[in-house]
């Protein structure tokens, strides 16, 4: 495995440290997630914007958040293995870590890797899909299956999910037996009020947006939130988020770059918050 050590070498504990991680072998529909990350960087890095969170930080200029690039396999046989050693090697350096996938099946990987380094991690994960299956087409690391995983594993204290309206009776079932909290579309309401007590984990699949506002993704689900609901839910988020991804972009489906400037425009909210949040980082901000 390959990765850029020199960046590592300027990382701080309390760091907000943005990572792509490539990778769509587990998606079960479309392939072409793995293409996101620098489609992402470049709308975040795009000269129609700038990279001013709405609570005032300004990402270009603040030294607690830092892009280190995207993972590098070279091992093509077990990358989630990779994954969770790559995470490992960033969480020693106590960074939070926020990373672009890739398909959904990344957040198990991450999730083990978190697990090592924390005793509590609850989750909030939003999501069209409640990725509870035990297996998808025989592939028990599907991105349909990670949070059967994570639970499995006790990777996560709690787990919220928030935007399902997929959910069937296998997975219905899966939920009732990890003892996920489900807030599906049918009893959504803005501004429902999601309170954790501990530092939590997010975990952002596109496809919880109405495809109106973000087509780039695999699977089409209409009855999703709107963009600014995601944001509210991001900005009502009051415990230190110590590590969030952002996946399931497929930059094939995309059109006029619309779901990439989503997506940077959630780095920009998730890696504001984390920032805000903070919990270890002396303070030496750049306001916009
Ligand atoms: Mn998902
Ligand atoms: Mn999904």
């Amino acid at each position: 495995m390959n990765y850029p050590f020199k960046l590592l070498e300027e990382l701080r504990p309390g760091m907000v440290t943005l990572v792509g991680i490539p990778f769509d072998k587990n998606s079960s529909f479309l392939k072409g997630t793995a293409l996101a990350p620098p489609i992402i960087r470049n709308a975040l890095n795009s000269g129609s914007t700038n990279l001013c969170t709405e609570n005032g930080i300004d990402l270009a200029e603040d030294k607690r958040f830092k892009d280190i690039g995207d993972i590098d396999f070279l091992n093509k046989e077990n990358e989630l293995d990779s994954i969770e050693q790559y995470i490992t090697s960033l969480l020693k350096r106590q960074v939070y870590v926020l990373s672009l996938g890739g398909d959904h099946s990344i957040s198990y990987p991450i999730l083990r890797a978190y697990k090592n380094e924390y005793d509590t991690v609850n989750i909030l994960h939003l999501d069209a899909h409640p990725d509870l299956y035990d297996e998808l087409d025989g592939n028990r690391y599907s991105h349909a299956s990670p949070f059967a995983r994570i639970m499995e594993e006790r990777l996560s204290t709690r787990l919220v999910q928030v935007g399902i309206r997929t959910m069937n009776s296998h997975q219905r079932k899966q939920a009732g037996r990890f003892g996920v909290e489900v807030i599906d579309m049918l009893e959504w309401q803005y501004g429902v009020n999601i309170t954790f007590n501990a530092p939590m984990y997010l975990s952002l699949d596109l496809d919880v947006l109405d495809p109106a506002f973000a087509p780039g993704v695999s699977h089409h689900e209409p009855g999703g939130l709107s963009t600014r609901e995601v944001i509210k839910l991001i900005q009502d988020i009051d415990v230190p988020i110590i590590g969030a991804d952002i996946v399931e972009f497929n930059p094939k489906r995309d059109v006029f770059d619309m779901t990439a400037m989503v997506a940077a425009k959630f780095v920009k909210e998730i890696g504001g918050k984390m920032i805000e949040n903070n919990l270890r980082y002396d303070p030496e901000t750049a306001e916009c």
